[in-house]
């Protein structure tokens, strides 16, 4: 092997991440506090499978949104001729198999979810092709207070992770025919300043006007600021709904600024639509939108079923913690176990699984290619994985029924090492860590 050419590497896909170790403390930190906070909600967990019908989503998402017109991964499966499509998002989905499994059979449900999404956009900051997505979705609700509930739940979320620099900027986007009657004025202001619309407005001026207040060209923002209101055209019910919304946030000190040019990139938003936005990520600053989707149940052949939901970009919101300043560097392990010898070797695996058998992290130093095997770079690993203690085992050691144990952590080095009976050893950590631990860093728990 090694006399021939050296193999070429394969890298990852463009726009597509690997989530390293080092990052990998922050996702579990995110994914426990999501978990924990939906849950003291009563929302349940549904997993969808990442590929789906692409009629799915051309029917759900609509034809003429950015997903369907322009960022779906869809393939045909060669084996038997199938249109499939890797999810871009999860609502589709959820919605497919809540009708499948007739999930609102008992009543209304109360979901959310979690995973890879796929969108073939131009890969920058905040904006890739693989990229994850939490969201909820409470299906057969009618009411503002779901849709004020979820948005809480939110709020709860940025607390929990210590998130200070989100905003709530909140719309109501009405029902169909009241979008129908501003879309009639929307077009014909346009068209009188049809001079000022950027290529990407004049193809939508048609097929989705709504979406053109909704532009990032700062050459066209004074224009869409004076354009027809969508608020100005809401009925007394939609009307009342977004009243209802905000009577339940502003009782509950939730603030929140109406932006009446929020508008949701899918077709299936009704009334209240919202997105939790910040400033500390560039132009990628949309860490979650959400809204209510009342027809998207119907469009999918169930019968007429009111949702709403949100969804967060995992992505944007880690990079929003990382930015906010606080480190996750948490350590390896509580105890890193150092041996030589065929004999110590023997006594190291026992040590190491009765302190797990305690609840201790532990790792044990195991035969590697790149040398190590010397005590001397032994004690380096066991340094470098964090761990509080080092246990260390030579043949000396094995000879007497001894182990020696070294704190890692200790101020002072002229005494960090004692020598114990191998029979007390477990004890004798696990007490030391328990007292460490309520000594020196209440804030920092064991199991
Ligand atoms: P944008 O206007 O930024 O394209 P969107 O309206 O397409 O967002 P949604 O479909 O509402 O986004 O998805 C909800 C959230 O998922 C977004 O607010 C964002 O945080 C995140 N998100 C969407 N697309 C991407 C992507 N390509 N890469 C990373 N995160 C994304
Ligand atoms: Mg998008």
């Amino acid at each position: 092997m090694s006399e021939n050419k050296k193999a070429e590497k394969i890298l990852g896909v463009k726009g597509m991440n690997d989530i390293l170790p080092a990052d990998a403390p922050l996702w579990e930190l995110f994914e426990n506090t999501v978990q924990s906070v939906l849950k003291s909600y009563g929302y349940q967990q549904i997993r969808t499978p990442i590929v789906e019908p692409t009629p799915l989503f051309a029917r759900g998402l609509g034809a003429v949104t950015d997903i369907v017109e322009k960022e779906m991964y869809s393939f045909v499966d060669s084996m038997n001729g199938d249109q499939l499509t890797l999810r871009p998002e999860s609502t589709a989905g959820v919605v497919r198999s809540v009708l499948e499994h007739n999930l609102t059979y008992e009543g209304p449900k109360r979901l959310w979810y979690a995973g890879p999404m796929f969108r073939h956009e131009k890969p920058q900051r905040g904006r890739y092709r693989q990229f994850h997505q939490v969201g909820a979705e409470a299906i057969g609700f009618t009411g503002p207070d779901i849709d004020a509930e979820l948005i809480m739940l939110c709020q709860r979320l940025w607390d929990d992770l210590g998130l200070e620099n989100i905003r709530l900027e909140l719309n109501s986007i009405g029902n169909a025919e009241e979008r129908n009657r501003h879309r009639t004025d929307l077009i014909a202001y346009f068209e009188q300043h049809k001079d000022l619309l950027d290529a990407d407005a004049q193809r939508r001026l048609h097929s989705n006007p709504l979406r053109i207040l909704d532009t990032k060209n700062p050459a066209m923002q004074d224009m869409v600021n004076k354009a027809p209101q969508l608020l100005d055209y809401l009925g007394e019910e939609s009307r009342a709904h977004f009243e209802g919304v905000q009577r339940i946030l502003r009782n509950n000190s939730i603030p929140f600024t109406i932006n009446p040019r929020l508008v949701r990139g899918m077709d299936y938003y009704n009334r209240t639509v919202f997105e939790w936005v910040t400033d500390q990520l560039g132009s990628q600053g949309t860490v979650c939108g959400g809204g209510r989707y009342d027809p998207l149940i119907e469009m999918f052949g169930g019968k007429p079923t009111p949702a709403c939901g949100f969804a967060i970009g995992v992505e944007r919101l880690l990079e929003l913690i990382k930015a906010s300043g606080e480190q996750f560097t948490p350590n390896q392990c509580d105890v890193y176990v150092v041996h030589q010898g065929e004999a110590a070797q023997m006594q190291a695996f026992v040590v190491a699984e009765r302190l797990r058998d305690a609840g201790l992290d532990v790792v044990l130093n195991c035969a590697s290619s790149n040398g190590g095997a010397s005590f001397k770079s032994q004690m380096k690993r066991a340094d470098a994985s964090g761990a509080s203690f080092a246990v260390i085992i030579g043949d000396d050691e094995v000879a007497k029924g001894i182990v020696a144990v070294k704190n890692l952590r200790s101020d002072d080095i002229e005494n960090n090492q004692t020598t114990i009976p191998f029979e007390s050893v477990i004890n004798h950590i696990v007490e030391q860590i328990i007292c460490g631990d309520e000594c020196d860093d209440p804030t920092h728990h064991h199991h």
